[in-house]
């Protein structure tokens, strides 16, 4: 089947109550993890690239082996997604590659440092909007300001500083007409979220429900969800590696928020961790070894499966084969009768 809107995998997740992870790639062998793992737990998927991804392996590569991944999993509907995009401009580009979706981030500025007021994220996001729809991709916009720094993008600013205004939020999605809203909750991009288990006083769900119950049909994403597990960082550190104590978000967080209208889950840090222990545990273990698919099977096995646990914990897993895809040429007709 042909790349699908993200906004069609989103509409069924709502549909069936679960949430849809999506994970960032930038080579072959993360494709092909996330792939193989949505055939294993039967999912839809979305796989998303960042500016840095797109830049580290000119995004024509990750296009063509985008288009080879359709052609083995013919199953699988899967959208291809920009993960914050810093402009109009690279929203442009993203979709004249090919991409079914894109992310305005206008929470900040160009240069993907300087957090924004709202009047330049809402005329950023609703110029993305006017684009992308016409051609029947979706868009996803940010409010609120993540912590942390993710490929060189972000304020860099503690969590809890920018966490986002439900009034706001409101204002925002009526204004912009987006297809998914980012929040920014307490999580931050990277290993390091938070030094003990989060409580509410540092991960407010609280506030994520209270958006969803201002946003009702308004599919959330949570940025920076990976649970950053112990396991996958003790293999890391048995191996070489210095990884500092870290707590990432716990599942069941997640749970709770795929059960108040979180849609989209983002994941990276969890598959990177994975992959990276596995190529320690090879390189220490055995280092005659210099063929590098000696590490980077066992690094795109430990991917895929870090990926399957996530589908399943989300609730994507059994779904794939739910609903035909809609090509977004169809979805661009449905964006102008104002049907979707
Ligand atoms: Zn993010």
């Amino acid at each position: 089947m042909p790349m699908v809107s993200m906004r069609q995998l989103l509409d069924e997740a709502a549909k069936g109550g679960y949430g849809v992870g999506a994970f960032n790639v930038n080579n072959m062998e993360q494709i092909q993890a996330i792939m193989e793992a949505a055939r294993e737990t039967k999912s839809p998927v979305v796989i998303q690239a960042s500016r840095g991804a797109r830049a580290y392996s000119n995004d024509r590569f990750l296009y063509h082996l985008m288009l080879a991944a359709t052609e083995v999993y013919p199953e699988i509907p899967v959208a291809l997604h920009l993960d914050h995009g810093n402009s109009v401009e690279t929203c442009k580009s993203a979709i004249e590659m090919g991409f079914t979706s894109v992310m305005m981030d206008g929470s900040l500025m160009p240069d993907g440092k300087t957090p924004s007021t709202f009047d330049y994220n809402v005329k950023a996001t609703r110029e993305v909007v006017e684009m992308a729809h016409a051609k029947g991709v979706t868009v996803e916009g940010e409010i609120g300001v993540l912590g942390g720094i993710e490929d060189g993008h972000g304020a860099g600013v503690d969590a809890l500083s920018h966490v986002t205004d439900p009034e706001q939020a409101e204002e925002f999605v009526k204004q912009t007409g987006l297809d998914a809203l980012a929040i920014a909750i307490g999580t931050s991009h990277g290993a390091y979220k938070f030094t003990r288990k989060p409580t509410g006083e540092v991960l407010k769900m609280d506030r994520l429900i209270e958006i969803h119950n201002r946003l009702k049909t308004t599919h959330l994403v949570m940025h920076g969800s990976s649970s950053v597990p112990q396991d996958l960082q003790d293999i890391i550190n048995k191996y070489g590696g210095k990884l500092r104590p870290t707590f990432g978000v716990p599942v069941e967080e997640i749970q709770l928020g795929i059960k108040n209208g979180v849609r989209k889950v983002n994941v990276d840090t969890d598959n990177r961790l994975a992959m990276t222990g596995a190529i320690r545990k090879v390189l220490m273990e055995t280092p005659e070894k210099f063929d590098p698919r000696d590490y980077l099977k066992p690094a795109r096995e430990a991917m895929k499966k870090v990926v399957a646990l996530r589908m399943t914990q989300f609730g994507q897993a059994g779904h794939a084969g739910d609903y035909q895809p809609i090509p977004i040429s169809e979805m661009a007709k449905k964006y102008a009768a104002g049907k979707l």
